[in-house]
């Protein structure tokens, strides 16, 4: 009973989360942990799912809250001795609109836009005040590099973990060179990468209200994505490095742009499209041949292929 595998999915009550589990359900081998911050939110969501002859667990987890996944670390610890597959789906927006500032016009009213799939990369502007900058990074990004602190620990060998990340956490949407240099730096660690994170949160806070400080376009919200992508590809290195760990794989994706609440519906892929990319990565196949070598690995996957970020 201590070996039977184990997944789980962060913010899994609603929206992508939800349509993971849902698939994970029939799909992985072992036991699929539907997790969500709002303990009756998810209970809800497993009952729905249960109705349709889709099992799986409930936990709660808020990745801001520490406690609450060491609680889930405790519990998965006891029942599986580890974790197999990892999704860390959760995240918020933090606004319900990009704007659309046409060189030298007035801005647009506030709309979603696809800015990943279309190069709006000039016209593009984000309005936050300090304080949902904050929530946002804090959940985006601190939220996911806490249940990767607390649960990495349990990732067994062959296990695979799957950042949803973004296409607006494109590199090509920070303009301080010097920031991007360390970005990319392949000696960069996860506490510098930190201290990055926390700079822009205390800019954000010196310039409120308005547009958070970076140049132009570059909100929490691409700014968490970015970051998450970033350490994507830390952590992979880093677990490579580690000789008592055997062939685990991490990876960030974007699902590209889909109809559920934080897109107010206006994503143009159903759930069900968005979850080729994450499945595809969640399944990769175990081993570490040559074969292996030309997967995705630390990498930026659309549509099930690495892509440039
Ligand atoms: P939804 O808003 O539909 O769902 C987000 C989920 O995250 C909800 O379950 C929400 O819970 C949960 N969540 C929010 N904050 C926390 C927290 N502190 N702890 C735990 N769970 C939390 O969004 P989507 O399904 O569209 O998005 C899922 C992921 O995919 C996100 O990371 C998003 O950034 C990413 N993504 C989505 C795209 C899209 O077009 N939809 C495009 C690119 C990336 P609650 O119900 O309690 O708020």
């Amino acid at each position: 009973k201590k070996l039977s595998r184990c997944a789980l999915v962060t913010g899994a009550n609603k929206g992508i989360g939800y349509g993971l589990v849902r698939a994970l359900s029939k799909k992985f081998k072992g036991t699929v942990y539907l997790t969500a911050r709002d303990k009756e939110r998810g209970q809800e969501a497993q009952h729905a799912l249960s109705r349709d002859d889709r099992l799986c667990e409930f936990l709660q987890l808020d990745v801001k809250d520490r406690a609450s996944i060491e609680k889930v670390r405790d519990v998965i610890m006891e029942k599986h001795g580890g974790l197999d597959l990892l999704i860390q789906n959760a995240g918020i927006v933090g606004a319900d609109f990009y704007q659309i500032r046409l060189p030298d016009g007035p801005m647009t009213p506030p709309r979603w836009i696809d800015v990943a799939d279309n190069n709006h990369n000039d016209v593009v502007n984000e309005v936050y005040s300090a304080e949902v900058a904050e929530d946002v990074v804090q959940t985006d990004f601190f939220g996911a590099l806490n249940v990767a602190e607390i649960l990495f620990p349990l990732l067994r060998s062959h296990a695979r973990v799957v950042y949803m990340s973004s296409g607006l956490g494109s590199l090509r949407n920070l303009e301080i060179v010097e920031v991007k240099k360390r970005l990319v730096d392949p000696e960069l660690s996860v506490e510098e990468l930190k201290s990055i994170a926390n700079d822009y949160l205390r800019v954000a806070k010196e310039k409120d209200p308005g547009n958070v400080g970076y140049p132009k376009h570059l909100g929490p919200y691409s700014f968490s994505k970015m970051c998450l992508t970033v350490l994507t590809r830390l952590q992979q290195r880093d677990i490579d490095k580690d000789e008592s760990r055997e062939d685990i794989i991490i990876n960030a994706c974007t699902p590209g742009f889909v109809a559920t609440e934080m897109t107010s519906y206006k994503g143009t892929k159903t759930i069900e499209e968005a979850l080729d990319t994450p499945l595809y990565l969640a399944f990769l196949p175990p081993g570490s041949g040559p074969e292996q070598s030309k997967l995705p690995r630390g990498a930026f996957v659309r549509d099930l292929v690495e892509v440039d970020w």
